[in-house]
């Protein structure tokens, strides 16, 4: 495929830049030693407004040994039940017959947990660790990464195919959508959830971009991805999942009807596309300022004999330090929970992982850096709850 070709809508020579974050290492290489770098640059399409990285890492590279784990995450629960809950009530159960469900980059299976009572499972997933956990769980999965080929082999209708947090990795995106076209029932949904590319443009949200980040959809790239499949969006609506995603309802094309909430949606997209558009000319500008403000800010309190600490090392984290060009001398540690990175350092950087856990007081020359603004509400509640107004805080940009 050209360089040039835009891998949602296919058309060529109608990708620009929207931002060039430099070259960085790969996000989730948790290690102690220096790191190899790649490009990290986002190309915007004109035709389509989906956007994509300029260069893929290898698939194996990122995927095989990941380090997250969904059960981990509490509002990542929560959500997974409220969408569970939803299916549910569209399927009716007591047919005589267990409803099939398909859940590709299943993770732990936390998600399909919420079907094991009536339902039939199948979680798809390349992660050893991941996979471990899923079958403790008694959760029938496949480790390996879900392709055309692959879905010819499991070879069965599935009432739901869901995809969550897993959209805008897929390496074999055309491949993936030509299978889950197979599976699908004819009367089944394709749920998948990604960041919408008007959120992160709109909030500045650079630090969605990272390696694993492949696909940067907009309401419209995704309707021109599916169209090519004879897919389409019956339904569509907002999340605060992942710093804030869209949950898109698919089926075959002619099935069902849109929804007026669907209608909205593109009616809201519409009006917004002019300002979308001018946004995304002055996005790279947006991220530098950005960076200047946060350096101001860094180094007023280092003015001010401040330690300044990093809370969580997520994905979107590593993004920031590189890009800022952040080092020891200016945050002393990171703290996590996730024991995979305790011991490590951010990657790209010589700042060591420290269990969140083990602080145990905070003096008043502490501040702390939440890079997981995602889950700021959590966080904050939790270091309130055991250090009262002790715990100060900021965020690398206006949250
Ligand atoms: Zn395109």
């Amino acid at each position: 495929m050209s360089k040039n070709q835009c891998l949602q809508c296919a058309s060529k020579n109608k990708l620009i830049n929207l931002v060039n974050l430099g070259n960085q290492p790969w996000c989730n290489d948790y290690q102690t030693k220096k790191l190899k770098i790649y490009p990290l640059k986002v190309n915007f399409c004109n035709n389509c407004y989906g956007a994509q990285l300029s260069f893929f890492l290898k698939k194996e590279k990122m995927f095989s040994d990941n380090y997250y784990l969904s059960g981990d995450n509490i509002e990542l629960n929560n959500h997974f039940k409220k969408i569970s809950n939803l299916i549910k009530k569209r399927f009716s159960s007591n047919l005589g017959f267990k409803r099939k469900i398909l859940d590709i980059g299943s993770n732990d299976g936390s998600f399909l947990y919420n079907f094991k009572k009536d339902w039939q499972l199948l979680g798809i997933e390349p992660s050893k660790k991941a996979i471990t956990i899923s079958k403790k769980k008694k959760i029938k999965s496949l480790k390996t990464y879900f392709n055309y080929k692959i879905a010819q082999k499991i070879n069965t209708e599935f009432d739901v195919i869901h995809a969550s947090g897993v959209f805008f990795h897929l390496e074999e995106l055309i491949s993936c959508i030509k299978g889950i076209k197979l599976l699908l029932k004819t009367r089944g949904l394709f749920i998948v959830q990604f960041i919408n590319l008007s959120e992160i443009v709109f909030k500045n949200h650079f630090d969605q971009i990272y390696h694993e980040h492949l696909y940067y959809y907009s309401l419209n790239s995704l309707k021109k991805l599916l169209e090519r499949f004879d897919l389409e969006i019956i339904d569509a609506t907002k999340s605060t999942i992942h710093g804030g995603s869209t949950i898109a309802f698919i089926s075959h094309k002619g099935i069902f009807k849109k929804t007026q909430r669907m209608i909205k949606f593109e009616n809201k997209d519409k009006k917004n596309l002019k300002k979308f558009l001018k946004k995304t000319e002055n996005f790279e500008d947006a991220v530098k300022l950005i960076k200047i403000n946060f350096l101001k800010r860094i180094n007023y309190y280092k003015r001010r004999n401040y330690s300044i600490y990093m809370l969580g090392a997520p994905a979107k984290a590593s993004t920031i330090v590189n890009y800022f060009k952040i080092n020891k001398s200016l945050i002393k540690k990171c703290y996590d929970i996730n024991q995979y990175k305790i011991g490590k350092n951010v990657p790209g950087t010589k700042i060591k992982i420290y269990n969140e856990n083990k602080i145990k007081k905070i003096n008043s020359k502490e501040i702390f850096l939440i890079m997981s603004w995602n889950y700021k509400n959590t966080i904050i509640k939790k270091f309130r709850n055991k250090f009262g107004k002790k715990f100060k805080y900021f965020f690398p940009y206006k949250h």
